[in-house]
């Protein structure tokens, strides 16, 4: 059995946390580990105990709603809330942080960041993570991580994927779905 490494373990508590995000323009999640054990979560949220987004519409000011404390901002501020140190530690986004948010994971002494999508990077971001010796890497999240049904799905393709080969002389579909289910089960 194969098990999943440590980024795809963090980077998926990440996309479950964006699934709690209360603010549908952007859903985020950021997961805050430090010796490989998850110190803080966050996602893309209102303040506590003010309206969600959801429920009320975005506040939308110069394009932007101001209502949601980012994911990464969240989970930093429930390490300052509980009184948990930040210095060394990494963190797990699901979107490349936004300009606001790289100052204050660095600010926060943060080492390392994971991202498993590009967002708008900023350069601006880019320069001050290099300055502070912050290192970025692009982490995306695979099909098994979050999928518990993955070995049967990928077996029911398979079995689609032979069933066709021999009932078809029509080799180029053949290819180009054989092709597409690669890259999604990589088979
Ligand atoms: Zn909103
Ligand atoms: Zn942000």
């Amino acid at each position: 059995m194969e098990r999943i490494s440590w980024n795809q373990y963090f980077m998926a508590q990440s996309h479950l946390l964006a699934l709690r995000s209360t603010c549908t323009r952007l859903m985020v999640g950021a997961t805050i580990v430090r010796e490989k054990r998850i110190i803080a979560g966050g996602y893309n949220g209102s303040v506590s105990g003010s309206v969600h987004c959801i429920d009320e519409g975005c506040y939308v000011i110069d394009g932007h709603c101001v209502r949601t404390v980012h994911a990464e901002a969240n989970a930093l501020l429930q390490c300052a809330k509980f009184g948990v140190p930040t210095e060394g530690a990494e963190i797990y986004v699901t979107h490349f942080p936004c300009l606001q948010c790289c100052k204050q994971i660095i600010q926060a002494g943060i080492k390392r960041i994971y991202y498993a999508t590009d967002y708008k990077n900023h350069p601006y971001a880019r320069e001050l993570f290099t300055d502070a010796g912050v290192e970025t890497e692009k982490v995306e999240l695979s099909a098994i991580a979050l999928d518990t049904q993955f070995k049967e799905k990928e077996q029911y393709i398979n079995h689609l994927l032979n069933e066709l080969h021999n009932q078809t002389d029509d080799n180029e579909t053949y290819d180009e779905l054989k092709a597409e289910a690669k890259s999604l089960f990589n088979i």
